[in-house]
């Protein structure tokens, strides 16, 4: 009797180990899947730079389709638009535009982007002019990878310049999807290209995963693809003009592009006097009375040239106030004697959100 009970027993404690050790199991499952919902590990982002649009690029991504490829082809999208539109390039579509005073066609994409550019040139009240070629090339700023220039041009050289500038001379068919350039004129999209081709990695970059967060930067002009974290602005720091490293002020984005267009970036002294890359249409000099200007838009192309634009209409700050957020753009204005002028509704940037 006593043999059967210490049987028993001997059962029952193993009876009762294997529930204690279901019950530590069940126990362990609950807590991992509580961690897991409630302590999301943030994504890992991943950082790649490299030298496209005549600035270095850095694009901060993270996707769970591969953060390192989509990095790859965002870089890739950014050198595609580079190199078709970069004048410099003798292959280039703006380069086969430039050597022909007959009707061109145009591919789909250039055809657009001209469009764009033409239109932007007409609400900006022609501060923005995509159609300045030889005007910049007087001044000695076409060329991004060499020296920056040291010689003002004569009045005259200006003067006559500015007869063979301007979209005014430029023709561009819709029906055909053709362009003719006349009296010699030549395009330069340097103040559209750079926020164009952010635009279109990040087009690329949704298509294959909407879910991607991180942002793009070229040269300091940015994109972003999606809140720090999913849930979080970047902070972004804007440049003092005259103090390469430090900034004026910080700006919270969780969306949207910023693009800067200052007197910092290519320019040249002579007597004192500061000859820049951005030009005043109406005079052919380098437009007065800003350091910088900073555009916040929903995307880099409009950003982009509301900066330049916003830059050549600076002494009209009344104007660019009034005008630019109904354009799409909140802007800032460092003027001529570094006062920091900024519209409503680019205050709303700079709180933390
Ligand atoms: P950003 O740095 O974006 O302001 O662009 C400056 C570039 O735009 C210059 O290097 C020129 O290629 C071009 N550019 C200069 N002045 C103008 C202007 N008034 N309108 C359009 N593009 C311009
Ligand atoms: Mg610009």
């Amino acid at each position: 009797m006593q043999k059967v009970w210490k049987k028993d027993s001997k059962n029952l404690l193993k009876i009762n180990s294997l529930v204690f050790a279901v019950f530590l199991i069940g126990i362990s499952i609950v807590v991992a899947l509580l961690v897991m919902i409630f302590v999301r590990t943030p994504p890992s982002y991943y950082e790649y730079t490299g030298f496209t649009l005549g600035t270095y690029c850095r694009i901060v991504v993270s996707s769970k389709k591969g953060s390192k490829n989509l990095a790859e082809i965002i870089f890739n999208e950014l050198d595609r638009v580079y190199k078709k539109f970069d004048p410099n390039n003798p292959s280039s579509v703006v380069s086969k535009i430039n050597s022909s005073d007959d009707w061109i066609d145009l591919d789909e994409e250039s055809f657009v982007l001209i469009d764009a550019a033409m239109k932007f040139s007409q609400i900006t009240e022609g501060a923005f002019d995509p159609a300045l070629g030889n005007l910049i090339k007087l001044w000695g700023f076409d060329r991004i990878a060499e020296k920056v220039p040291t010689k003002v041009p004569s009045q005259s050289e200006i003067d006559e310049i500015l007869k063979h500038c301007g979209v005014v001379r430029v023709e561009l068919d819709s029906r055909t999807r053709r362009i003719k350039l006349n009296d010699g004129v030549k395009l330069d999209l340097g103040g559209i290209a750079k926020g164009y081709a952010l635009d279109r990695a990040y087009q690329i970059a949704k298509e294959i995963d909407p879910k991607c967060t991180g942002f793009i930067e070229a040269g300091g002009d940015i994109r972003i693809l999606g809140p720090k974290f999913g849930s979080r602005p970047w902070v972004i720091g804007v440049r003092d003009p005259r103090k390469s490293d430090s900034a004026i002020g910080y700006l919270y984005l969780t969306e949207g592009a910023v693009a800067t267009s200052g007197d910092y970036e290519r320019y040249f002294i002579v007597d004192g006097v500061r000859y820049h890359h951005i030009f005043d249409p109406k005079t052919g000099y380098p437009s007065r009375g800003a350091q910088s200007v900073t555009v916040i838009a929903r995307d880099a192309t409009t950003a982009d040239v509301l900066s330049t634009a916003g830059f050549v209409k600076a002494q009209e700050w009344e104007y660019v106030v009034l005008e630019y957020p109904r354009l799409g753009g909140s802007v800032l204005l460092v003027d001529g004697d570094g006062t920091i002028h900024r519209s409503p509704s680019f205050s709303v940037y700079e709180r933390p959100r």
